[in-house]
């Protein structure tokens, strides 16, 4: 591998500049769409990176040219080290935000802060607090609620994330966009995407045009405003005029935002994924361990990228329920 090599970049000229870490596989919810019925085989704990590692790690992405680190999980907060592991990873030269489902989150403000972390994703997929529970598996409603409003009078960036389910909470979509009248803050509708164990099928997703279709009926179309995506966004945005804040949506199923993509995913366990549907993944943390360079392995990933959702190009191919399978549930890849 020549010195020059820009390992980050792959076959079809993305540049990967932003690096999700999953710290933990535990969470203290239990979202039916994210964690099997069942539950997961946790990894062991000498199979988990240590902050040391995670440490490790990122600065070797940050070497090759990563500029953006979002913590995920698992709920990341429910790891003990985690103000260790922010102190550590806040010492790099990148732009450090999290996602987290706000449970405990009104404890970390203060270290939060101190480590530049301004920019929060909470997921919240009802406004109603029964509904929360049936989904969530736990009481934890107001907690979430509350906490929101705390981190938007703390002054952090807050986008609420909302898996989008048919028949479960799509006639919540207007109270959630209602939500951000006089909220700073972007609700993202997410498209419900299939993972190991998640009992997806197409029928259960909400698509961007169904959600545009109750938009345009509850909102006059002069009034609903196309907002300019970020360069890289996962997400085509609106905002409702004299809102505050403003919506988004998500739609990895119907519409994927591949050709911008660029992003690498890297588990608890310390294995590099390449893309979220990916069904492989690359050992970072044993060649670590072993004190042998995890460079060629980090490009050897990124050059067998697909081109699209991990070679399911078509939704047909999405359909085909022996791919998901092959993958992680989302609980243990780090959404
Ligand atoms: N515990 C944190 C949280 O709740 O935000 C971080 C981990 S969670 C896996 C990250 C994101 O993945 C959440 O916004 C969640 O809604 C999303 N997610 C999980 N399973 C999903 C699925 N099947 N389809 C779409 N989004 C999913």
């Amino acid at each position: 591998m020549s010195e020059n090599k820009n390992i980050l970049q792959d076959t079809h000229g993305r540049d990967h500049a932003y690096l999700r870490i999953s710290l933990t596989e535990r969470c203290n919810l239990r979202c039916t769409y994210c964690m099997p019925a069942d539950g997961i085989q946790l990894s062991p704990k000498s199979h988990l990176m240590t902050y040391e590692e995670i440490y490790e790690i990122a600065k070797t992405f940050v070497k090759h040219g990563v500029t953006k680190i979002r913590l995920t999980g698992g709920e990341p907060l429910v790891r003990k080290d985690i103000p260790v592991i922010l102190e550590k990873l806040a010492s790099l030269p990148v732009e450090l935000s999290i996602t987290s489902n706000a449970v405990i989150i009104d404890k970390f403000v203060a270290i939060l802060k101190a480590n530049g972390v301004n920019k929060i994703n909470v997921s919240l997929d009802s406004l109603d607090a029964s509904k929360f529970k049936h989904i969530t598996r736990r009481h934890e409603f107001k907690k979430v609620y509350d906490n929101i409003l705390l981190l938007v009078k703390e002054g952090f960036t807050v986008k609420v994330n909302a898996v989008l389910m048919k028949g479960f909470n799509d006639n919540e979509i207007i109270d959630f966009i209602n939500f951000t009248k006089d909220l700073p803050i972007s609700v993202r509708f997410i498209e419900f995407m299939p993972f190991d164990g998640n009992k997806w099928d197409m029928s259960k997703m909400v698509s961007y045009a169904e959600v545009m279709k109750y938009v345009s009926e509850a909102f006059k179309e002069k009034d609903i405003i196309r907002l300019q995506d970020s360069p890289n966004d996962t997400s085509k945005n609106y905002k409702i005029k004299g809102y505050q804040g403003s919506f988004a949506i998500i739609s990895s199923v119907t519409n994927p935002f591949c050709d911008s993509c660029n992003r690498l995913r890297l588990t608890a366990n310390g294995q590099l994924k390449n893309c979220l549907f990916s069904a492989t993944e690359s050992d970072l943390l044993t060649s670590l361990r072993a004190g042998k360079p995890i460079e060629s392995i980090i490009d050897k990933a990124v050059q067998a990228k697909f081109k699209v959702r991990g070679g399911m190009d078509t939704l047909k191919k999405l359909q085909k329920p022996d791919l998901h399978s092959k993958n992680r549930s989302m609980i243990t890849i780090g959404g």
